[in-house]
């Protein structure tokens, strides 16, 4: 099973050796953020201690540097992704950051009132509220795609949706509460069919499974830094040019301009354009120095190692007596999603936590799923590549002694 070496690759993330409680830390919360290499840390104090300095406008020799790296990181974002250009890689704060971006620019210059936008049953709260909050301002309208009780979207229903008024389709790549691995390229391709242009949520794919944007033909695709094993406050929206160059800009300040003037001011060129303010360039080389990372161990390899500690996981989760597990979709990540008899998610989680084991309770930002599923939340076990069957044996030793206290 083991396809890298797993001991070796966990003495790059310190904090996974240190304990909680007196007992050693199980990290399962992996959907939430992952922990960071060492490499990633080092890369970050190096940059603050060696090389800082704001990025693009200096002559003087360390703003330069900074601006070098800063570019560099762009380029290894591009080549992760296999976008065309670094044009099309836009630096943001996050998944979050670069949703709204593109529901408000997007919206603005794009859609009409009553217009509308395709999303899923299963988006994380990051890919419903900017939209409405879009419908609120212009008067446009949302469409949901349905799924089954196995969290399979439903695709024929899905194709019904559009009409002349569709105007852009906003689906996640993998779930973030049911693992479920939507079939975005096939879903793309339904809605190139019908001229529309699509937007994957790449949060909960980006960090295991290889990503090619051309091959996948999205049109944009957005993903968080500190879920790949970078740092907190960087993230990307990947958009193709011939789409970015239609959007205005986001924000206004200084980089995003071309030349100011109280009569008229003009806009950079991409990707300045929407990067308004100083950039966070220390976050663009963390998050560089993670791509490597975990290019280095091969994404490939990571995908195929997480799905083999997955299988195993649902298995042994299966032996539990009263397991309700919530996503049972023909492909799937390592995102499990579950609860036990009548005990409540949140007591589940507390005493996880006593045993050391972090695990996620609650909606996990899917209210408009958990009501699909007609349930509050759930517990939520989601894995990274440094995790081990060992740790998935003490969350189900964890689980039964709970089950057994209730
Ligand atoms: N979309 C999905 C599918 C997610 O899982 C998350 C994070 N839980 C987000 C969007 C939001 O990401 P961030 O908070 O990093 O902006």
């Amino acid at each position: 099973m083991i396809m890298y070496d797993i001991n070796q690759i966990r003495t790059d993330f310190p904090i996974l050796g240190r304990t909680v409680y007196g007992k050693p830390l199980v990290y399962l919360d992996n959907g939430a953020t992952t922990q960071k290499p060492r490499q990633v840390v080092e890369a970050i104090s190096n940059e603050y201690y060696n090389t800082n300095a704001n990025v693009h406008r200096g002559v003087h020799f360390l703003s330069q540097q900074a601006t070098e790296l800063h570019e560099a990181s762009r380029e290894t974002v591009r080549r992760f992704i296999n976008a065309r250009s670094t044009n099309e890689i836009v630096f943001t704060r996050g998944t979050t950051e670069s949703i709204n971006l593109l529901a408000a620019t997007f919206c603005q210059s794009q859609m009409q009132a009553g217009d509308e936008v395709i999303v899923s049953t299963m988006e994380h709260h990051s890919n419903i509220v900017p939209w409405q909050l879009q419908a609120m301002q212009r008067g446009i309208t949302l469409r949901v795609i349905p799924m089954d009780d196995e969290g399979n979207l439903l695709l024929e229903e899905y194709e019904q949706l559009f009409s002349p008024k569709t105007k852009l389709v906003s689906i996640a790549h993998v779930s973030n509460v049911l693992g479920t691995v939507n079939p975005v390229r096939e879903m793309i391709a339904t809605a190139h069919a019908h001229g529309v242009p699509v937007l994957v949520d790449g949060a909960q794919s980006i960090p295991h499974m290889p990503v090619d944007v051309q091959a996948l033909d999205t049109d944009f695709y957005v993903f968080s830094g500190h879920k790949v094993y970078g740092p907190t406050g960087v993230g990307v929206l990947y958009g193709k040019e011939k789409w970015l160059d239609k959007l205005p800009p986001y924000q206004g300040g200084g980089e995003m301009i071309q030349h100011v003037s109280f009569e008229k001011t003009t806009f950079n060129e991409l990707p300045f354009k929407f990067e308004a303010g100083t950039p966070d360039y220390i976050g663009t080389t963390g998050l560089a120095k993670a791509l490597d990372y975990v290019s280095a161990l091969g994404m490939e390899q990571i995908a195929a190692y997480e799905h083999e500690l997955t299988q195993y996981a649902l298995g042994r989760l299966m032996e539990i007596p009263d397991m309700r597990i919530f996503g049972q979709a023909k492909e799937r990540g390592g995102v499990i999603s579950f609860l036990v008899g009548h005990i409540h998610h949140f007591d589940m989680g507390t005493l996880l936590d006593r045993l050391g084991i972090a695990v996620r309770t609650g909606h996990h930002c899917a209210q408009p799923l958990m009501t699909r599923l007609g349930i509050e939340g759930t517990v939520r076990a989601s894995f990274g590549l440094y995790n081990t069957k060992e740790e998935v044996d003490a969350l189900v030793a964890g689980i039964d002694r709970v089950r057994k206290m209730f």
